[in-house]
């Protein structure tokens, strides 16, 4: 049942979204079962970017206990909407990230997927400590060598790693990566199985591969994603950036 802050308005939307959040779950499971892997063990991120903080807590009613967005600008007011669903929500920061946000982000983020320098880490350590909270955070890692989408160079990803690994404040979570544009997905996450077994060699327990989002979950589930981001076919289409 949706909660007290819920209007009885949001019923329609509830709908429309608990059928999407279904046909996701059936990608999931397909793409599980076509890489024998445990659905169990790849956990969705409902991307709420663009959306309103009620679309949060419907998803968050309808069993999505993870959140993520790409703007701080918009996720700090969104999070402090939903602060009475903590501990259980879990907002993760996927966007590129400016040293000047750290704070902002260091203040609800319970997972920063973009880490791709090491400014960065000594920035998010410095704001974690500040706030007393601990954050899981994931190397970005570039897969076709172009930086203009954030992410980390190759030969950088073990650096940043090992950055990670040694702030207090922060744990080294494990990988994150997105499709080059006009990529093929599948040859595109390739590269990743390696990236994550340079990462898991400075910390075992590294185990996060945040790769896939709506159109490419498949393909990043066959190359081992632990933790897919998925918005539009979850909550529909966004008007475009700009
Ligand atoms: C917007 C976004 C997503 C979700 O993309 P969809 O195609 O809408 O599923 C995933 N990851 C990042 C980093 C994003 O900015």
């Amino acid at each position: 049942m949706p909660g007290p802050s819920i209007p009885p308005a949001a019923g329609g939307r509830r709908a429309e979204i608990a059928v999407r959040l279904a046909a996701v779950r059936d990608r999931i499971a397909a793409a599980c079962a076509a890489a024998v892997r445990d659905p169990g063990d790849v956990t969705l991120i409902g991307i709420t970017k663009t959306f309103p903080a009620s679309d949060v807590r419907l998803l968050y009613d309808l069993g999505v206990t993870d959140v993520g967005e790409n703007r701080d600008q918009e996720a700090a007011p969104k999070a402090a909407q939903c602060a009475d669903l903590a501990p259980g929500l879990t907002w993760h920061f996927v966007g590129q990230l400016q040293t000047n946000k750290s704070a902002s982000v260091a203040s609800y983020a319970g997972v920063v997927h973009s880490v791709d320098r090491v400014r960065l880490v000594r920035a998010l350590g410095r704001d974690a400590r500040r706030a007393g909270r601990v954050i899981t955070c994931l190397v970005q890692a570039s897969l076709d060598g172009d930086p203009a989408r954030g992410g980390a160079l190759a030969a950088d990803v073990p650096v940043i790693a090992r950055a990670l690994a040694a702030e207090e404040g922060l744990v080294l979570g494990g990988v994150m990566a997105m499709a080059p544009l006009g990529a093929a997905p599948a040859a595109a996450f390739a590269p990743l199985p390696g990236i994550a077994a340079v990462v898991r060699e400075i910390r075992p327990e590294a185990r996060i591969v945040s790769a896939g989002m709506s159109g490419d979950l498949e393909d990043a589930i066959a190359a081992g994603a632990t933790h897919v981001r998925v918005g539009t076919a979850l909550l529909g289409g966004r008007p475009p950036v700009r």
